[in-house]
């Protein structure tokens, strides 16, 4: 393909801001695009040569293009920066200068798209001594074949310039139109004066007047087929969060269709789009989500990594795809020295320590190291990180997304050998109960983590989504320490005990106790089990002083910690709140006294702060 045919469609996509008209131009373009052409075509229409992911970059400074066109036209480069000066746009200057010589040179052979693609990724491999002056040359051959606007696209894409705007939602619906015109065919029109096939819109994408009545009518039974349609869009677009390539994508739609569209895999080295997680307030509200038993495991506050392998090579991505491989080269060590596989993509946190206490210490802390690019070593003493690794999408060469959470955890038990403050698999229990979730997310801040994942545990991993199968549990709660100054007889089998308590703190500076609640879940029916009401009673019988029918007020020496969701304003309690959702969590009367309990100045602290939290 010629690169002036190429050009021509810049000028397309240069000429209008409207969406549908852009994807149109692109797609036309794509249909007459050969299958070999298409991922040069593709990554050029993005202004580079390679994926977003790759960190190979150009590395063409404004001065190296200006000696490029004194080159390329004889023009004194004092002169190319003056014209420079004028436009503000080295683009602009190439595109004149080199039209100006244009007569001298007639016989230089014709730009192709390959040509074009080859010198511009050569740039990429040139370092060292004398590699200033062959970037150079490469630039300055393809301005001296540049014909008409030819040179202006080859600066602007050299200078990372090409602002044409095609972002992704052009490039897939692009992809889509040009390859699966059956289901695409139904959402176009046909313009009144042109005849030919266009995007519904005001006017005609070919001719550009207006689409007539007979094209509007039709609108209407565009949307009827849009089922169709969305779902091409769909298979695109889960291709393209497996590959993060639109050159991929769009190749295997036209030379495969949409079969081969469903065949794309993920490939090690290339990042992939890591799975969200959503956001729950309560333990209910995520055992709910994710069923029960479910897994929870430390939510550790750094950032994500995903560690990709094969035989020796070794890559890292954060979060947005961004290729820090040679930020981390002790984490590349660690994944060589004690991960047992030779093929792999891991999903993993790391999370920053201290070098001298070895506590975690928060993400802001060690948020330089993703950026840095010198004194690399030095960095990693100062700002060590742990890798902690929570999920797999591809074991030994196979794909292992489908298979459930549980499957993928066992993987990577396996493969990773835990060294503790270098890489682990992240810290975990399955529980199927509230107050072990409670217990061990004590245990995460503790820990100096952010709080739980709770994960579901028989689900797949989805790139790219965020689809409740991870969720986040930030809970800011601390628990209270209360006394049981009342309870009551259960009923039923509960008959034989004390089976709900009347919770009070303390008034700040008074002996006075104040209520705020009643509790009656966490406890055990059977002993074996943990604190049970008939340990609860035990305690609660000989401190009884007054008997009103079911309930019994008690000398408040029984101290519990409970655990609640939050603190609301309540008009039935003297103490002016009342705990949602309160759960006990132990016994805390052989550490605490009265005394020790907490306060109705805590609780309205805490009642400030889960405010402030919220909104
Ligand atoms: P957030 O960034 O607040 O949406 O929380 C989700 C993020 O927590 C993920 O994207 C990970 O970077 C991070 N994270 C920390 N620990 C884990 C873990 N054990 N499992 C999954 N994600 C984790």
């Amino acid at each position: 393909m010629k690169y002036s045919e190429l050009v021509g469609l810049y000028g397309q996509l240069d000429s209008t801001t409207k969406r549908l008209e852009k994807t149109y131009y692109l797609s036309e373009f794509l249909k007459k695009t050969a299958a070999d052409d298409i991922e040069p075509v593709i990554l050029l229409v993005q202004g580079r040569v390679f994926p977003s992911y790759d960190e190979r970059e150009l590395g063409v400074a404004n001065q190296l293009v200006v000696k490029a066109i004194n080159v390329a036209s004889g023009i004194a480069s004092a002169a190319v920066e003056k014209e420079w000066a004028k436009t503000g746009d080295l683009g602009k200057v190439a595109e004149q200068l080199i039209k100006g010589k244009r007569q001298a040179t007639l016989t230089a052979a014709e730009l192709t798209v390959k040509k074009v693609f080859e010198n511009l990724r050569k740039l990429t491999e040139l370092t060292g001594q004398g590699s200033v002056d062959r970037k150079m040359q490469l630039i300055a051959e393809l301005l001296s074949s540049a014909k008409g606007t030819e040179a202006r696209y080859i600066a602007r894409t050299i200078l990372g310039q090409l602002r044409i705007g095609t972002g992704a939602g052009i490039l897939r619906d692009a992809i889509a139109w040009a390859y699966f015109p059956k289901a695409v065919e139904k959402v176009f029109v046909k313009c009144g004066s042109c005849h030919k096939t266009v995007p519904p819109a005001d006017s005609c994408a070919e001719c550009g007047k207006e689409l007539g009545k007979e094209a509007k009518a039709a609108a209407a039974e565009i949307e009827a087929a849009r089922g169709e349609y969305n779902k091409i869009l769909d298979k695109i677009q889960t291709a393209y969060d497996l590959t993060n390539d639109f050159g991929v994508v769009a190749r295997k739609a036209k030379t495969e269709g949409a079969r081969g569209l469903g065949t794309v895999e993920i490939r090690v080295g290339t990042p992939i789009k890591v799975m969200l997680a959503l956001k729950v307030d309560t333990v209910e509200e995520a055992f709910e989500t994710v069923g029960r038993p479910a897994q929870c495991e430390y939510k550790y506050d750094g950032f994500r990594l995903e560690c990709h392998r094969r035989g020796d090579r070794i890559w890292l991505y954060t979060r947005r795809l961004e290729n820090v491989t040679n930020q981390f080269p002790d984490v590349v060590e660690y994944l060589k020295k004690h991960v047992k596989a030779d093929s792999y993509i891991l999903d993993a946190e790391a999370v920053g320590y201290d070098p001298k206490t070895k506590k975690y210490v928060p993400f802001q802390n060690i948020s330089q190291r993703i950026k840095r690019k010198y004194d690399i070593e030095k960095t990693i003493e100062e700002l060590p990180v742990e890798v902690n690794v929570f999920d797999i999408l591809c074991y030994e060469g196979k794909n292992v997304v489908g298979q459930p959470f549980r499957k993928r955890r066992e993987i990577i038990e396996r493969m990773v050998k835990d060294a503790e403050r270098k890489i682990v698999v992240s810290k975990a229990i399955i529980t199927d109960k509230e107050a072990e979730v409670e217990k061990f997310f004590k245990e995460a801040k503790a820990a100096g983590t952010e709080g739980l994942m709770l994960k579901k545990l028989d689900a797949p991993y989805q790139p790219g989504a965020r689809v409740g199968y991870m969720l986040k549990f930030k809970k800011v709660m601390e628990n209270l320490d209360l006394a049981i100054v009342a309870a009551e007889w259960g009923e039923g089998k509960r008959a034989k005990w004390l089976s709900s308590y009347y919770l009070a703190c303390r008034d700040h500076g008074h002996d006075k106790l104040l209520e705020i609640g009643k509790v009656s879940t966490g406890l055990k029916e059977k002993r074996e089990e943990g604190l049970s009401f008939d340990e609860v009673t035990e305690m609660l019988r000989p401190l009884i002083t007054e008997e009103h029918g079911r309930l019994v007020r008690v000398n408040p020496k029984v101290i519990l910690e409970v655990a609640y969701e939050e603190i609301q304003k309540s008009p039935t309690y003297e103490s002016g709140y009342a705990l949602r959702f309160p759960r006990v969590i132990r016994n805390r009367s052989d550490e605490k006294g009265i005394g020790d309990i907490n306060t109705i100045k805590d609780v309205e602290r805490l009642y400030r702060q889960q405010k402030k939290v919220k909104g």
